[in-house]
């Protein structure tokens, strides 16, 4: 079997997620009181029953990631992308970095877990330093097509 795919492992490949694949991300609490993150389908598509399509993503020590869409149910043996993961997960964790506290109820599993700030790396408890590079990465700027208003500079000679 091969290792689990780590939360850092993961947040060092997120250059290509998009604002918009983060913003069909939302962070939701099961009824264990664990939170876990559900992500649309890209395409906006329905199911049978008229329900808008959602996968639902996961992480704990024991099983890493875990992802409801296909790709995620074959243990992401078909991804190319050099994160090993599904999008969903990517953005995902994205969007856990960006809600910072989400990001603590994602990765902090165990419901006995009383202190906030803890994040888990390779199951380890992470140092302050890798913390505060993760948690507090800053926002990637935008890339893309987003465009810059430039107002035009105004003249009286004319
Ligand atoms: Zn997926």
């Amino acid at each position: 079997m091969s290792p689990l795919i780590t939360i850092s492992h993961v947040s060092a490949h997120l250059v290509d997620v998009t604002p918009e694949q983060i913003g069909r991300c939302y962070a939701v609490v099961g009824p264990d009181g664990k939170k876990f993150y559900q992500v649309e389908n890209s395409q906006g598509e329905f199911d049978a029953e008229g329900q808008l399509i959602e996968y639902k993503v996961t992480y704990s020590k024991e099983l890493g990631f875990q992802c409801t869409c296909k790709s995620g149910q074959y243990g992401f043996a078909n991804v190319k992308h050099p994160s090993g993961v599904c999008w969903h997960v990517r953005a995902s964790v994205a969007a856990a970095i960006e809600e910072k506290q989400a990001l603590h109820g994602l990765v902090v599993v165990e419901p006995e877990a009383t202190e906030v700030n803890v994040l888990i790396i390779d199951g380890q408890r992470a140092t302050q330093e890798e913390y505060d590079r993760v948690v507090n990465a800053k926002p990637k700027p935008s890339h893309g097509n987003a465009k810059v208003y430039q107002p035009k500079p105004f003249s009286f000679l004319r």
